[in-house]
């Protein structure tokens, strides 16, 4: 390896990054520098629908009262897992609170939290953790869920970023997680997270929910959750963003007087009524979604580890999974040449 590194220095290359897999699968990953040092890389996994480490996870051999339940379900490894995982959450409105909530509970050790918002009173009917007088004191979504970290008392490192997903301040913070969940609803976010997935390697569960009332008084109420993994197709080609909405929420962030002159005027979209919201249904489609987090530590929903996507019909008390065309043209999975690539420039190849 010494003289390898050597040779590649020598030809120019900037750094080298050695994987040794032995018989045993047992692995040594290496980071050569071009003074000739090298540095140990800890802790190695395998990402894709399942979360597997090959190396570096350390066995806690404390005796652990609070998860022994999950233990004797999924055996000690899954605490120490989720223990040592670092898991990021978008959003932290109705089911991102509920995500994080869930997450408290499973003793995952470490939890980054984005979302820029304060909480406001209709939030209150379903945010986890939320109270009346949070509204007053204009509470941030994110301090919110600190402080649910805090008085459970479970010991989880909870760091929070008051930021939109996009946002240049929470890009590193983003990049270190394990995995990260999509409980945003905005447009931007999302394609953001989608983008940020497939150039980082890092598995992306994202959820949503749309419930309608119709004239006639009956009631649709669809639930998803999408895992965006290398194999799986990613939130473009299931068509849960929409890229005009997209366009028109970063025209209110960045040039709200335009977004407004442009919006009377009915060029562009978002604003109207808001959209119904309800915490048993929120909540439900959280859980399903830390369910395929699970399942990628797992293997209670079988080897596969986690499913690609998963669409609940409450009103039709079923869940379906349908499976869009193959696009080999996605401008995101479908660049094969840009996955797991990390660090580019510009940042995730979007100029501006
Ligand atoms: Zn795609």
């Amino acid at each position: 390896e010494k003289d390898l590194a050597r040779t590649a220095f020598v030809k120019g290359v900037k750094g080298l990054l050695s994987i040794v897999i032995d018989g045993d699968r047992n692995i040594a990953v290496r980071l050569w520098t071009p003074d000739g040092g090298c540095r140990d890389i800890g802790r190695v996994t395998s990402i894709g629908s399942k979360v597997q480490f090959l190396k570096g996870l350390s066995l806690d051999t404390a005796d652990n009262s609070v998860l022994d339940r999950q233990a004797r379900l999924f055996g000690s490894f899954f605490n120490d897992a989720v223990g040592q995982l670092r898991i990021g959450v978008v959003g932290a409105g109705a089911t991102g609170s509920a995500v994080a909530a869930l997450l408290i509970r499973l003793g995952v050790g470490h939890i980054l939290v984005i979302d820029k918002d304060v909480l406001e009173l209709s939030n209150l009917n379903r945010v986890h953790g939320a109270r009346l007088s949070d509204v007053k004191e204009e509470l941030t979504k994110v301090d919110n869920i600190a402080r649910m970290a805090t008085e459970t008392d479970l010991g989880p490192k909870v760091v929070t970023m008051q930021s939109w997903a996009g946002s240049k301040d929470s890009r590193d913070a983003l990049k270190s997680c394990d995995v990260v969940f999509g409980a945003t609803d905005d447009h931007s976010g999302r394609i953001f997270l989608n983008r940020l997935a497939h150039f980082y390697g890092i598995p992306l569960i994202d959820l949503g929910l749309r419930m309608k009332r119709h004239e006639d008084g009956h009631v649709d109420v669809f639930g998803r959750v999408t895992t965006f993994v290398e194999g799986h197709r990613c939130l473009m080609c299931y068509g849960v963003m929409d890229s005009q909405k997209a366009a028109d929420e970063a025209l209110e962030r960045d040039d709200p007087d335009s977004f407004h002159k442009l919006k009377e005027e009915a060029y562009v979209l978002g604003g109207g009524d808001p959209s119904p919201a309800v915490v048993t249904f929120t909540t439900e489609v959280a859980c399903m979604a830390v369910n395929e987090f699970v399942a990628a530590l797992t293997s209670f929903q079988g080897p596969h580890g986690m499913t690609p996507h998963r669409v609940r019909r409450f009103h039709a008390q079923d869940d379906r999974f349908p499976i869009p065309s193959l696009n080999p043209d996605c401008p995101v999975c479908g660049q094969t040449d840009v996955l797991g690539r990390a660090d580019v420039e510009p940042f995730l190849r979007v100029v501006g």
